[in-house]
């Protein structure tokens, strides 16, 4: 037995892939919800129970002729719903670092397999912070790509306009050979048509004269003292390298946690009515098709069901003016203070999170506690932009991850940041 299964960190072994290529060294594991050909992919729920992809993800194909093997499907929160990889059908994923935490969420099984030394690498995905919270949580790196450089092809939607699949590793190094693989265009995604590039080498260059933006409303109200610390030492490590700090100001960023909710829960009322029975999961018992269908749907957990009612609340008739409209009017705000900050500085930096990692059952029953705890990784999503957590020490003996985040397409540069800092 390994220290992934203690922690719960796999829901199914496998063993794809080992052949001669530049990721032959490394064994991965893919989280449950990007697809693997014959290969049990549930997206930690149990509307998906006993589902084989009779194709592989495009990141999964393009790993395997690397030569990468890959060893297991990763725990998750179902459909990547929640920070802490306690909504899953097969049960809450452990910490390793403290067994008695959450690994963070949703990609929590891949970082928990990274951080025990199980795997050297794994792909998560990141809607809305779901590479970026793990692995701060976890003591890792996780890198959120350009949307549009990985294709999303075979990752199973939960919020298409907002989600990318990642890499994850113990070092940067090592997410730069992943993602040099992973990346670049394919005719199966329309939204990806990116050129690939060589970021691994990239990370070994000398970062420069680098300018730091750092937002006041990412490090205020809301970031635990011991976070805010660590994060004060590692702005302090960064100005040792010669970077320069700024403090700037986004004022869209307090609105961005309330529209990146609205979206993401817009968008997942509408991807998740296909799990009906019939096209995909296991079919519902019932008198007649309404029966069937209920009887079916009501596989899906309580925090799935939330977010499904009100999403649909949100697009229907009469309050999508209210609150969809809104929301995409704040996304364009985002976006646009984004590109104004990132104009004069080369990264933003932030706590990745604004806590430590929850004990494990602390806010699962809270789920507004839980949304609050995404504050600073979803502005990201809805700008589009790369964003990569690394370690950068401990509060309480518990990870603290730096968040560094760059200009559409730049992950040369932020990845050597990232780099510099390690
Ligand atoms: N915690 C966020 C959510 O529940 C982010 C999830 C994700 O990135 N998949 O929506």
């Amino acid at each position: 037995m390994s220290a992934s299964d203690d922690l719960n960190a796999f829901v199914t072994r496998c063993d794809l892939g080992g052949g001669d290529g530049p990721l032959d060294d490394l064994t991965v594991g893919v989280k449950d919800n990007i697809s693997t050909e014959g290969v049990e992919t549930t997206c930690g729920s149990k509307v998906l129970e006993g589902y084989e992809p009779p194709y592989d993800a495009t990141a999964v194909e393009r790993l395997k002729d690397a030569g990468a093997r890959i060893v297991g499907k990763t725990n998750m929160d179902e459909f990547g719903m929640g920070t802490t990889t306690e909504t899953s059908a097969h049960g809450a994923t452990r910490n390793p670092v403290d067994t008695d935490h959450v690994p963070g969420g949703s990609s929590g099984g891949s970082a928990a397999a990274v951080a025990s030394g199980d795997v050297d690498a794994a792909l998560g995905t990141d809607t809305g912070g779901s590479v970026r919270c793990p692995a701060a949580f976890c003591g890792v790196v996780g890198l959120k790509p350009t949307y549009g450089l990985v294709s999303r092809y075979g990752l199973i939607a939960y919020a298409n306009s907002l989600e990318t699949v990642g890499p994850m590793a113990r070092d940067v190094e090592t997410t730069a050979r992943v993602l040099d693989v992973i990346a670049g265009e394919d005719d199966r995604d329309g939204t990806c048509n990116a050129e690939t590039d060589d970021y691994a080498a990239a990370v070994e260059q000398p970062t420069g004269d680098v300018t730091v933006a750092v937002p006041d409303e990412l490090v205020g109200e809301g970031v635990d003292e011991g976070v805010r610390g660590t994060f004060d030492d590692a702005l302090g490590t960064l100005r040792d390298e010669g970077a320069t700090v700024r403090e700037v100001s986004m004022p869209s960023l307090e609105k961005a946690l309330a529209a990146y909710y609205v979206i993401a829960m817009g968008e997942a009322s509408s991807n998740l009515a296909r799990f009906d029975g019939v096209r995909y999961g296991p079919g519902g018992e019932g008198d007649g098709w309404n029966e069937a269908f209920a009887d079916a749907r009501a596989r899906f957990g309580d925090e799935v069901k939330r977010r499904v009612m009100l999403g649909t609340y949100a697009l229907s008739e009469g309050y999508y003016g209210d609150y969809y409209d809104k929301a995409q009017n704040a996304r364009a705000l985002v976006r646009r203070d984004f590109e104004a900050v990132l104009d004069e500085a080369d990264v933003v930096a932030s706590p990745t999170m604004p806590i430590t990692p929850f004990e494990i059952g602390e806010a699962l029953d809270d789920p507004l506690q839980m949304y609050l705890a995404d504050a600073n990784t979803t502005p990201v999503n809805l700008a589009g932009v790369p964003s990569v957590s690394v370690p950068a020490g401990r509060a309480d003996d518990l990870p603290v991850g730096l968040q560094l985040t760059a200009g559409r397409f730049e992950e040369k540069k932020l990845l050597r940041v990232a780099r510099g800092f390690e």
